[in-house]
């Protein structure tokens, strides 16, 4: 029987990282090795899937921006468009991959499975996490199991949903929060339930040349309300406030927010505790955008596709 065929894009990261200490796990040069060394430290994945390998970049996740991810998508996009191809494995930085997760889950046509992973160690550390976790990826993406299930993610053993994901801590090796987002284990392969999956929008990809700057603004007790002006003066089309508790503006930025929306920025409330939603609320008179259940670096996201493609700035909230 011939085994599936999956596509493994190679984009940097921990994952690819190289420190000259075996022990070093913070000290390192991340989007060190290409895809196919990857690859080689895992033979047994021969056995699993019909492995072809692209790497449109190697870089440090925190490098990446709005022209990586909508390469990145476009690639993924034609790699499944492609009869030859059953499924993706997208290797990628921990720091910034829930936004290209995010991304990707919204812009990719559904169908056949699309299955992101990472590392926290460095691939020359011992007890590197990476060559598991790609293994689980590409034996998680040949299995099918997650068809249905959108953009995931396998770290550390579980399947995460793409739209939930969230880094929850610095250093740790199990730095993926699970709450909201783990809707699976990855060995064996297999889904918890039949998780929710949103709105997917393939055909703005093709609509989108660049995305408009969006800014997060992170909200403490005395910060102050000028950092609006300073971001629309720059050029923000939207501002994602990253406010305290379930997104409670204080009083001192209400007359920012009010400027901001009277030079039609959009102005959408979220939550820096990292869990949970932020609805909107009666008062707001219908002009706050809430986040719902998104993290700020995901509304972000969410704000540039809609602002890009002409929708309603909360299109891609839920
Ligand atoms: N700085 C790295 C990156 O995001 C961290 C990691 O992959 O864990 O590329």
């Amino acid at each position: 029987m011939s085994l599936p065929r999956v596509h493994l894009i190679a984009t940097g990261g921990t994952i690819a990282g190289v420190a000259d200490d075996p022990a070093a796990t913070t000290r390192y040069q991340a989007g060190s090795l290409a895809g196919h060394a990857l690859l080689e430290s895992i033979p047994e994945a021969h056995r699993a899937a019909s492995i072809s390998i692209a790497q449109p970049f190697n870089l440090d996740s925190k490098d990446l921006g709005p022209g990586h991810w909508l390469q990145l998508a476009r690639d993924v996009s034609s790699a499944l468009a492609d009869p030859a191809v059953d499924a993706v494995v997208v290797t990628h930085g921990t720091d910034t991959l829930e936004e290209s997760a995010f991304l990707l889950d919204r812009l990719l046509p559904p169908g056949k499975p699309v299955v992101m992973t990472c590392a926290m160690r460095p691939a020359s550390a011992h007890s590197a996490d990476g060559p598991l976790n790609l293994l689980h990826a590409l034996r998680v993406a040949a299995s099918g199991a997650t068809r249905e299930a959108g953009v995931v993610a396998v770290v550390n053993e579980r399947i995460h949903a793409a739209s939930r994901l969230r880094k929850g801590h610095s250093h740790a090796l199990d730095a993926f929060e699970h709450g909201d987002s783990a809707i699976g284990w990855s060995d064996p392969p297999g889904l918890d339930g039949r998780p929710e999956v949103p709105a997917r929008m393939p055909s703005l990809l093709g609509r989108l040349d660049e995305l408009p700057r969006v800014d997060v603004l992170w909200v403490g007790a005395g910060s102050e309300p000028d950092l609006l002006a300073a971001s629309i003066s720059h050029g923000a089309r939207a501002i994602v406030l990253c406010l305290p508790g379930n997104g409670s503006l204080p009083e001192t930025w209400s007359d920012a927010v009010h400027k901001a929306l009277a030079c039609h920025t959009v102005v959408v409330r979220a939550s820096r505790t990292g869990r949970g939603r932020v609805a909107r609320q009666p008062d707001d008179g219908g002009r706050l955008f809430a986040a719902g259940r998104l993290g700020p670096a995901q509304a972000r996201v969410a704000l540039m596709l809609a602002l890009a493609g002409g929708l309603a700035p909360d299109h891609f909230f839920y």
